[in-house]
């Protein structure tokens, strides 16, 4: 699933591709489940003819302001990715919606599971004041993570995916921030002293800028697999040090990294490094 980084590094071949500016000539909905509380007639009818004034991310939203004080916000979910087509270009069978610009260009979104959702919406607050705070905003310190860990007795893993607890964090990033903080996933919110939490705070920082400057995580050929717009692989795969490493030596201590659920979630920890 795209989290920080790769959401990120769409918004920002997006912006490089300058698709801002651009005007939505038409849309065409192929699976009517992308559009999210809407008819998918209704939603091309309202995003005819508006122009793209920015495209920012917040948490794992790629949010479009256009214009008439109207934002799209895209959520990839599982596998959605965005591509840019011309429109002689056949449409493959996971491009569920087609939006056609007024450059000759088209924008598609594929999504082989169908999870990934547009929201259409004149009000955005709704949806993103739930949101936790941003890890890489200069405003998150150790403090404010902190104030959102300790009143909360879960543990750490399903504690840092939630976003509304602290927003564009997912599976893979959790795991190697845990990695880089030695701490287990096991261990409660509320329970970690100052030391853990800064610890922690410089290990989620560390871990989604090196996500960032790598372009991504794209992982294998699955299905859910990462692609930014021009269908490039990140490269943060060969930097990862737990996250799917099962039976590889610690790249710390070379105890194998072992996997485990936790909270549903596949999770991958080095059980010398990290313990409770
Ligand atoms: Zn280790």
């Amino acid at each position: 699933m795209p989290e920080l980084p790769e959401v990120q590094t769409l918004v920002d071949d997006l912006n490089d591709a300058e698709v801002c500016g651009a005007v939505i000539k038409s849309a065409r909905v192929f699976w009517h489940k992308t559009i999210a509380d809407m008819e998918p007639r209704a939603f091309c009818h309202l995003i005819a003819g508006k122009q793209v004034i920015t495209i920012y991310r917040r948490a794992k939203y790629i949010i479009f302001d256009l214009t008439d004080g109207w934002h799209l916000l895209i959520h990839l979910r599982m596998s959605g990715h965005l591509q840019i087509a011309s429109p002689e270009s056949p449409r493959t069978k996971h491009q569920h919606v087609i939006l056609e610009l007024n450059d000759l260009r088209q924008l598609r979104f594929t999504d082989p599971r169908k999870f990934g959702r547009f929201f259409m919406v004149s009000d955005a607050l709704p949806i993103l004041s739930r949101l936790g705070p941003e890890p890489l905003d200069k405003q998150f310190t150790a403090h404010l993570l902190g104030l959102q860990l300790l009143p909360r007795r879960r543990m750490l893993k399903p504690l840092l995916l939630d976003q509304t607890v602290i927003a564009g964090l997912g599976n893979i990033y959790v795991d190697e921030a845990l990695w880089q903080a030695r701490l287990h996933p096991h261990n409660l919110g509320s329970e970690l002293n100052m030391t853990q939490i800064r610890s922690l705070h410089r290990a989620i920082r560390k871990v989604l800028r090196l996500g960032l400057h790598n372009k991504g995580t794209t992982l294998g050929r699955g299905q859910t697999t990462f692609y930014s717009l021009g269908e490039r692989q990140g490269r943060n795969r060969n930097h990862l040090k737990v996250f799917r490493r099962t039976g590889l030596p610690c790249m710390r201590c070379r105890t194998p990294i072992e996997r485990l659920i936790v909270g549903q979630r596949s999770t991958h920890i080095c059980p010398r490094c990290q313990t409770v």
